[in-house]
């Protein structure tokens, strides 16, 4: 079930040849890109749109893919939107497991990052420092103690093991205003962890920080439509699926440029 539509759909990802790309392919309708080219919406999920299709909620997936190094994908879906499951990229991630994956042989030689890069909206960023290795470190801070202030820094191929298991998250007061102007159709206590001020309403957490961790999973999946990461330290705090995407223009810019 889709979290923002509350639509079903069954999601096929399949093998795909070097260099394609991950991209989505719909009924008969032309493919659609996993890429920023695509991008057509970011309140409160990733949603991309080729003609007349568009496919919401695409970050976790990709997010599975890219922490998993898959570059070359085709997902075939039946539905509008990506399901939530259980509001992480562990369902993902154990099915890639299971289907196994192939190193690809031939490397495309990717331009690399020579200065900061960096995107503000009033206290919140995301900024890339070029490092000769890849990381990313997220922060938050909201008001509901159960949250408060949390820093998490991914270590080296923690992927699988730190972030995808980490589940998206809301404050009850956003879901019940949201659900009441008909948004997130899709979302209960099975796939969203919901807070009111100092308590979760569905503990336990399978982190102590898995807000943040969730986070720094929709980072990755939303830089992943750049295509690759270029080398560099990926610092974000406080930021949107709008603020990571716009990031993710710039830096393409400063790529090209
Ligand atoms: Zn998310």
């Amino acid at each position: 079930m889709g979290l923002h539509t509350g639509a079903t759909a069954t999601v096929t990802v399949y093998p795909a040849p070097p260099h394609q790309g991950r991209y989505f392919g719909y009924q008969d309708q032309p493919d659609i890109p996993a890429h920023l080219s695509s991008v057509h919406q970011t309140q409160f999920c990733t949603t991309l749109k080729q003609a007349d299709t568009t496919i919401a909620t695409v970050e976790h997936l990709l997010a599975a893919l890219a922490g998993m190094g898959i570059d070359n994908a085709r997902i075939d879906l039946d539905g509008p939107e990506v399901p939530i499951l259980d509001g992480s990229a562990q369902r993902w991630t154990e099915a890639i497991l299971k289907a196994g994956y192939q190193v690809q042989s031939e490397l495309r030689l990717r331009p690399t990052l020579h200065h900061p890069v960096l995107v503000q909206d009033a206290d919140a960023f995301v900024m890339a420092l070029p490092e000769p290795h890849l990381s990313f470190s997220y922060g938050i801070e909201f008001p509901e103690p159960a949250i408060g202030k949390q820093w998490y820094r991914l270590s080296p191929n923690a992927f699988l093991s730190d972030i995808a298991p980490a589940r998206t998250f809301g404050r009850a007061k956003d879901v019940e205003s949201l659900q009441a102007k008909g948004f997130i159709k899709g979302g209960s206590l099975d796939n969203a962890l919901v807070c009111r001020q100092d308590e979760w309403l569905n503990p336990p957490l399978r982190f102590a920080n898995e807000p943040v961790r969730h986070k720094l999973l929709d980072l990755i999946g939303d830089l992943s439509l750049l295509g690759y990461f270029p080398p560099a330290h990926y610092v974000a705090y406080k930021a949107s699926h709008s603020l990571h995407i716009r990031f993710a223009k710039r830096l393409q810019q400063a790529l090209l440029g």
